[in-house]
């Protein structure tokens, strides 16, 4: 109801020209909005979690809209300069896509070449060099997909309770069980990738077919190299998708995730983004004795020169939101009619 009510307020605001209006204020002029993008549907992934997920043709029904407005879209880097700086363009954007999918190279990159927009992918490296798919989202997605097979019985994977797979609820009961379930016996990624597998066959899916098609894996070494000749900026993203809680392991993370993108294609790594947009006031200054110079959040809302550059707020765009709500956070007005809450968002790529 509420979401209807807000809908229709702004089909009103556009018809009555405000979104033009504010889109071209200098109230607009000193901000940035930092969109964030997670994944663009190789096959049907929208479908699964349409909360992460846009289809091909949304992302370029709104790239049309970003082009048709006349936005500035600029890199990353010299948005957040001349943020600071407080000399941005009239319509400022960024464009964020956060983990380094697959689906980046195979959908996103090719939409936004078309429009010349420049882009920034944090990376997230561990599952770059395994080449399959990551085990916590291929579980999810193969429950998903397996939802109408006849009733199977999953307890070889510690699943000692009733299952339903046609409920999500019920799903996701089964993805965390299963999830401490490999915890608890340690497995490796060969082990988990082989679990998977058998998870597979077990509700009628064909495995390597998915993984032939890249589905839910990260972009290999020779696709980031060849996106950075492209123009592609990669930047951090932890190693393995998570922010440990002491500052040993939090940095460490850092670290290797730094590493492995500059072995690949050099230096310049200094910008972040925090997985699954989970921080906690100490993050801050570890970030910085990691020299890392600004962090993207998930929180909802437009960056501003008053924005602590470690904390940098971000829109994240999906097939939840219809074209109308995203103008409206582009020409600022979103900003108006938002709860400011922090963007709850839970999401593990490991
Ligand atoms: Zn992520």
């Amino acid at each position: 109801m509420l979401r209807q009510l807000r809908r229709a307020a702004l089909t009103i605001l556009k018809r009555s020209g405000s979104f033009e209006l504010v889109k071209n204020s200098n109230w607009r002029q000193q901000k940035l909005l930092i969109l964030c993008y997670h994944g663009v549907s190789v096959e049907d992934e929208d479908q699964w979690r349409p909360y992460l997920y846009m289809t091909a043709e949304q992302l370029d029904r709104r790239l049309n809209i970003l082009r048709d407005g006349r936005y500035a879209v600029l890199p990353l880097a010299e948005a957040l300069q001349r943020l600071y700086r407080k000399d941005l363009p009239p319509r400022s954007v960024a464009l964020t896509f956060d983990d380094g999918g697959y689906d980046f190279y195979k959908r996103a990159w090719p939409a936004l070449k078309q429009y010349d927009f420049p882009a920034t992918v944090y990376l997230t490296t561990y599952y770059s060099a395994a080449q399959r798919p990551i085990f916590n989202l291929i579980v999810s997605y193969l429950l998903w997909k397996g939802q109408y097979a006849a009733r199977v019985d999953l307890a070889e994977y510690g699943i000692d309770f009733p299952t339903d797979l046609r409920s999500g609820e019920s799903r996701e009961q089964i993805v965390s069980r299963m999830l401490e379930w490999t915890e608890r016996r340690s497995l490796s990624g060969k082990e988990k990738d082989q679990t998977a597998a058998s998870l597979a066959s077990r509700l009628g899916i064909d495995y390597e077919t998915l993984c032939r098609k890249r589905i839910l894996q990260i972009m290999n070494s020779n696709e980031v190299k060849q996106l950075t000749s492209e123009g592609v900026d990669f930047q951090l993203h932890t190693h393995r998708h998570r922010t440990p809680a002491t500052e040993e392991l939090f940095r460490r993370e850092i670290r290797d995730n730094r590493e492995w993108i500059i072995n690949l294609i050099g230096g310049g790594r200094e910008h972040f983004c925090y997985p699954s947009g989970a921080y906690r006031p100490e993050f801050l200054s570890w970030l910085a004795k990691e020299k890392v110079v600004s962090a993207t959040t998930c929180d909802t809302g437009l960056a501003t020169h008053a924005s602590n550059p470690l904390l940098l707020p971000r829109l994240i765009d999906t097939s939840m939101r219809t074209d109308l709500e995203f103008e409206s956070w582009l020409s600022g007005v979103g900003h108006f009619l938002s709860r400011r809450s922090p963007g709850a968002f839970a999401y593990v790529a490991d």
